[in-house]
């Protein structure tokens, strides 16, 4: 077990003035969900705007509200890989995952499966959405998918959990499709400890999401307070030199990947809502350091060389090894010195037993899993860091 400087794999970062802040929204209120709210609307440019405790229960919702919609319909097409929270949601929602291989560069579509998929009239009759996915950060081709798709009634739903801030030719991420949601889960672009938005300019979508979001009741003042210690604990614990203790607390499950259907579903308190005054210029700070430090990578690594990055803002910046072995070797030297280095998901979606997905074969999406560790690009990363971080990836090369 190491203990010591110890780098976490993603961080969002907030200060005890954001607990103060978080504390003043709860006694505001009302009024401090409306002002965020308000703020999201404005900054996005869209007509409805949703929270829920969760990413997770943002899709569940927009899920729900689809199947009500269109009751003959229960397939939902995701990439292969992709967080386990996006099958977990759709089985929420009472629907059944269908998978389409990620290309075999970069984590998008293998648009030519997604052909394939769609060319089907049997499939196309029980297609009720499309998750293109902007893993990481880096942007989907939307532009593409609605192409292919445009004959058929197809709702996408942009998962943009991993990319608020970032943009695609001027057009905000989030916004691109008929819903959108985000992640305000710690470790995602910008975070309010826990929670999730859902953009929308469809407005019978959004009639359907509002009345089932208002039948949630708030949160208990037993529950705010969990909210409350768990953001101190963060607070303290998300300090690099404090951070090889939680991680060496196995029973906090930390970066550990589970698929759990029966994850809750709660109301968004304003507690949550005071953590995000001043949000877009902090996400702003936040993105502009993830790029710098990728740009840093970029430059000292070969390998990533040709990864694209106008508008592109990496959460955590992904890097294909060799192969399996290259991976653990690596993954046991960055647990042994703190590093921050960090598989991403356990397995492709297909690999996930309870989905009975064994007829899927999506071949891509299985070997990146195998060879895909990421590299931190936060704010806490510090220049010797880096050099660390770099003595032990370049000779992998
Ligand atoms: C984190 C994440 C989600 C789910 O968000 P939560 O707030 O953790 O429920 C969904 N999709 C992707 C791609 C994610 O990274």
């Amino acid at each position: 077990m190491r203990m010591g400087r110890t780098i976490p794999p993603a961080a969002t970062p907030f200060s005890w003035g954001d607990i103060l802040s978080g504390l003043k929204g709860w006694v505001k209120g009302n009024s401090e969900l409306e002002r965020f709210r308000g703020e999201l609307k404005d900054y996005f440019r869209v007509k409805h705007c949703f929270f829920t405790s969760s990413g997770k229960a943002a899709l569940t919702f927009i899920l729900k509200a689809l199947k009500d919609l269109y009751p003959d319909k229960d397939e939902v097409l995701i990439p292969a890989f992709t967080c386990y929270s996006v099958p977990a949601a759709i089985t929420r929602a009472g629907l059944k995952v269908t998978l389409c291989d990620i290309a075999s560069e970069g984590f998008d579509f293998d648009y030519k499966h997604l052909k394939r998929i769609i060319s089907q009239p049997e499939r196309i009759k029980k297609l009720l959405a499309i998750i293109p996915t902007h893993m990481f950060g880096v942007p989907s081709d939307i532009a593409k998918l609605k192409e292919i798709t445009k004959q058929h009634k197809i709702t996408i739903i942009e998962d943009a959990a991993q990319a608020m801030g970032g943009q695609i030719r001027n057009s905000k991420l989030g916004t691109l499709c008929d819903a959108g949601f985000f992640s305000l889960g710690r470790g995602k672009p910008f975070s309010t400890i826990e929670g999730g938005i859902v953009l929308t300019n469809d407005s019978v979508i959004a009639m359907r999401l509002k009345k089932a979001i208002d039948n949630l009741s708030p949160l208990s003042i037993p529950e705010i307070l969990k909210l409350l210690i768990y953001s101190i604990t963060l607070r303290i614990f998300l300090n690099p030199y404090l951070f090889w203790i939680p991680k060496s607390l196995p029973f906090l499950k930390l970066g550990e990947t589970i698929f759990d259907p029966d994850f809750s579903i709660n109301r968004y308190s304003s507690f949550q809502a005071g953590f995000s005054r001043s949000w877009s210029s902090r996400l702003d700070h936040m993105n502009t350091i993830r790029r710098n430090n990728t740009i840093f990578w970029m430059n000292s690594l070969k390998a990533l060389s040709q990864i694209k990055m106008d508008g592109v803002v990496f959460i955590r910046l992904p890097l294909k090894l060799k192969n399996l072995k290259t991976r653990k070797m690596l993954m046991r030297i960055s647990d042994e010195k703190g590093l921050g280095i960090s598989e991403t998901y356990p397995g492709a979606i297909e690999s996930i037993k309870t989905l009975g997905l064994e007829d899927c074969h999506c071949p891509n999406a299985i070997s990146t899993v195998k060879k895909l560790v990421t590299l931190p690009v936060h704010e806490l990363l510090k220049n010797k860091d880096k050099e660390s971080i770099l003595k032990e990836t370049i000779k992998l090369f």
